[in-house]
């Protein structure tokens, strides 16, 4: 969106389709057209995408679809982990690492960008064993851990770009 192409993205996105397709095979899932293309938008960007982009990108190439049809997309993709979504901005990130097949969600951390809105994704062990803990002590059981963290990502400072995103999608919750 934002000049955020500064390595070759193209690449990224051939292999982010490839691994899908891969696993989807591995697992016996079906990639449909329709799941493919919503996943195709979100591998087109590093910025999350809300599904309402997500169709104004799809009928820009052909159809319009329907938003039941890409939020079942949707469901698919994140349900399989081929897709995240960012809860701060209401919006979906294609998934950038292999978080195998075990039935407990990982603990993930969203690296969030405000000056170009692009998102990254990590999985830190430690921190996850750390907040094992937390619940454990508090008798607590885990359905889901997202944290995300708000800042300016390694390109943005090299190029200078500090401006926070003017109210990206926010509702009302000031830092
Ligand atoms: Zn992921
Ligand atoms: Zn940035």
């Amino acid at each position: 969106m934002l000049g955020h192409d500064e390595h070759d993205h193209h690449a990224c996105r051939r292999d982010g389709l490839a691994r899908a397709e891969a696993r989807c095979e591995a697992m016996g899932l079906r990639m449909t057209a329709q799941r493919r293309q919503v996943l195709d938008v979100l591998l087109s960007s590093h910025v999350p995408v809300s599904a309402y982009e997500i169709i104004d990108r799809i009928a820009q190439h052909g159809r319009r679809p329907s938003p039941i049809s890409v939020y079942r997309a949707l469901d698919f993709l994140l349900a399989n982990r081929f897709a995240h979504r960012i809860e701060s901005r209401n919006a979906f990130l294609a998934c950038s690492q292999d978080h195998g097949t075990a039935a407990a969600e990982p603990m993930l951390v969203f690296l969030l960008c405000e000056a170009c809105g692009a998102a990254a994704e990590a999985e830190p062990p430690r921190l996850a064993a750390m907040l094992d803990d937390v619940a454990e002590r508090a008798g607590f059981r885990t359905k889901s851990a997202v944290l995300e963290m708000r800042g300016t990502c390694a390109l943005c400072q090299e190029a200078g770009r500090t401006a926070p995103l003017a109210h990206h999608h926010d509702h009302g919750d000031h830092a």
